[in-house]
C-alpha cells in the first residue's frame, strides 16, 4: 500500500449518498465524496473481484485529476508512460510516422499521458475506499430508484434513502438512466468490435522478429482497411497488450458490453490476411481473446431528472465506444467537477442548483469528447484512396518534415484537437460557472422539498 499525501476539499455539509456501480465512475465517486466529508454507500451487482486485464489510456487530462486527488504512487506503480504515437501500416508494418508529445508540451500540461490495466485502476480504488472508510455492498443489484421519496429499491428487498442517488452503472440497461428519463433509451446494434489481447513481454523479446515492438514509451497504432490496431508494452504486468478495433460480419449480440468472457482467437473469422506477419503471430501466441461488441446509445438529453436528485455519471451518462481515448478520462473529470460544486453549497437543498451546473458543465464536454471520438476513428480506419494518402502524408512529415511550420500544420491537423482535450480542467471550469453565478444561487430560496 502506498503512503499517499491526500489532498482534500471539505463540504459545508454532509449529503447522504448513495452510489449505483463499483466500478471505475462509481468507486471514484465514493472515494472523492467521502474524503470531502460526504456520507457514501456504494452498491455494486457483482462480487468486485474480477480484474480486466485491458488497457485505459489515461490522458494527461485524467492523468492531473489522478495526481490531485494523491494517487502518484499508485501511478507510478502502475501506469506506463506514453510520449510517443508511432503510426504503422496495418498491412506492411512500415512505420508511416512518429507523433512525438514533447516534453515541454507534456511539462505544460503537468502530467503524463498513461496507459493503465482496468483491473489495477480498479483494485487502486478499492484500496482508496477501504482507506477512506467507504462502504461498498457487492452483490447487491438495484432494481429500481423511485424518486419521491428518493430511494433505490434492492433485488434483496432493502430499500436505500438518501438526499441524493449517483448513478455509475454503466453504458448498458442502466437502471438510474432510466429513472433520469423516464423511459429507457433505444440500445442500437452495431458491428463494431474490441479484441482485447496480450502476450508476454519474454516470449517476444525471445522472438527476433517482435523484439523491435516493443520500444518503450511507444504506443503503437496499426492503421489499415477498416481496422486499427492499438498495441503497448506494459511493464508493470510484464505484458504487451493489444486491441484490435473491427467490424465484424454476423451476428455479435453475444459480445456486447463484454469485458470478462474469454474465448479462443480461431473463434472469430477476423480476416488474418489484412493483418502485417507480426500481429498475426502476436494472435497466434495469445492465450484467449476477449471480444467487447459495441452498442450504440444515443446519449440522454439530460443528466439529472426534474427533481434533480438523481445525477448520472461517467458511462451511463455518457456512453462512448469501447475502444475510447477518452472514455476514462470524461468519468474521472465528472466526479472531480461533481465534488468541487457539492463542496460549495451551504444548505442540502442547494443541491439540485449544482447538478444542474454539473450537467451544463459536462454535457458539452463530454458530446465533445464523443464527436472527436467518431470522427478520430474514421481517419485512423480510413479504406484506400485519396483521404488515406493525405492522412499518411501528414503522418509522414511528423516524421521527415524539416521545415518546422510544415511539422507543426500537420501535427495540429493530425492531433490538435486531441491535444486540446488535454489542457481541460474540471476544477478550473467548475470554478469559473461558480464564480459567474454561484453567489446568486447561494442566496436564492430553494422551492425544491427535499424530506424523504
Ligand atoms: C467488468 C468490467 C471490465 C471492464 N474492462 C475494461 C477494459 O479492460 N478496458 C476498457 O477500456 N474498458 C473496460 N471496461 C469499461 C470501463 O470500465 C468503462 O469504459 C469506464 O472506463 C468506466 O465506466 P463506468 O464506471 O461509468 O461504468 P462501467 O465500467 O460500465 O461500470 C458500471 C458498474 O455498475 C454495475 N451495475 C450495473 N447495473 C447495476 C445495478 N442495477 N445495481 C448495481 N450495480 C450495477 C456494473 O456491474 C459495473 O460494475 C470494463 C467494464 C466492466 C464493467
Amino acid at each position: 500500500m502506498p503512503d499517499i499525501p491526500f489532498t482534500s476539499r471539505k463540504a459545508s455539509v454532509s449529503a447522504r449518498i448513495t452510489i449505483i456501480g463499483a466500478s471505475i465512475t462509481g468507486l471514484a465517486t465514493a472515494c472523492i465524496l467521502r474524503r470531502s466529508g460526504h456520507e457514501v454507500l456504494v452498491v455494486e451487482k457483482s462480487d468486485g473481484k474480477y480484474r480486466s486485464p485491458g488497457i485505459i489510456p489515461s490522458p494527461p487530462n485524467m492523468t492531473r485529476v489522478l495526481q490531485r486527488w494523491g494517487l502518484q504512487p499508485y501511478l507510478t506503480k502502475s501506469g506506463m508512460i506514453v510520449d510517443q504515437f508511432r503510426f504503422l501500416e496495418g498491412q506492411s508494418g512500415k512505420t508511416i510516422g512518429v507523433l512525438k508529445l514533447y516534453e515541454e508540451l507534456l511539462r505544460d500540461l503537468m502530467a503524463d499521458f498513461l496507459l493503465i490495466h482496468h483491473g489495477d485502476l480498479i483494485s487502486i480504488f478499492q484500496d482508496l475506499a477501504h482507506r477512506e472508510g467507504v462502504e461498498i455492498r457487492y452483490n447487491t443489484a438495484v432494481v429500481k430508484i423511485e424518486r419521491v421519496p428518493l430511494t433505490a429499491l434492492l433485488e434483496n428487498g432493502d430499500v436505500l434513502y438518501s438526499d441524493l442517488v449517483v448513478g455509475a452503472d454503466g453504458p448498458l440497461r442502466s437502471i438510474s438512466r432510466d429513472a433520469v428519463l423516464l423511459r429507457q433509451i433505444e440500445e442500437l446494434p452495431t458491428q463494431h468490435v474490441c479484441f482485447s489481447f496480450s502476450v508476454s513481454l519474454e516470449a517476444l523479446q525471445a522472438d527476433a522478429e517482435l523484439e523491435g515492438i516493443c520500444a518503450q514509451r511507444n504506443w503503437n497504432m496499426w492503421l489499415g482497411d477498416g481496422f486499427v490496431i492499438y498495441g503497448a508494452c506494459h511493464r508493470a504486468s510484464n505484458r504487451y497488450s493489444l486491441c484490435i478495433t473491427t467490424e465484424m460480419e454476423g451476428d455479435m449480440t453475444e459480445y456486447q458490453g463484454n469485458w470478462t468472457k474469454q474465448y479462443p482467437v480461431d473463434h472469430f473469422d477476423m480476416k488474418l490476411e489484412r493483418f502485417e506477419p507480426r500481429i498475426r503471430k502476436l494472435l497466434k501466441m495469445a492465450e484467449f481473446i476477449i471480444p467487447t461488441c459495441h452498442v450504440y446509445i444515443p446519449e440522454p438529453e439530460n443528466l439529472i431528472c426534474d427533481l434533480d436528485k438523481v445525477i448520472l455519471a461517467g458511462q451511463s451518462a455518457h456512453p462512448t465506444m469501447p475502444d475510447g481515448m477518452h472514455s476514462t478520462a470524461m468519468c474521472i473529470e465528472d466526479v472531480d467537477a461533481l465534488d468541487y460544486l457539492l463542496t460549495r453549497i451551504k444548505h442540502i437543498d442547494e443541491i439540485p442548483r449544482v447538478l444542474s451546473a454539473h450537467e451544463e458543465l459536462r454535457m458539452e464536454r463530454c458530446t465533445h469528447a464523443r464527436d472527436w471520438e467518431s470522427r478520430k476513428l474514421k481517419m485512423l480506419t480510413l479504406l484506400q484512396g485519396e483521404d488515406r494518402d493525405m492522412r499518411d502524408a501528414k503522418m509522414r512529415c511528423l516524421s521527415e518534415c524539416e521545415d518546422m511550420e510544415e511539422k507543426e500544420y500537420a501535427f495540429n491537423d493530425l492531433w490538435g484537437e486531441e491535444v486540446d482535450f488535454y489542457a481541460y480542467d474540471p476544477i478550473e471550469q467548475a470554478d469559473n460557472w461558480w464564480s459567474m453565478y454561484g453567489t446568486v444561487i447561494s442566496r436564492r430560496p430553494s422551492t425544491t422539498d427535499f424530506s424523504c
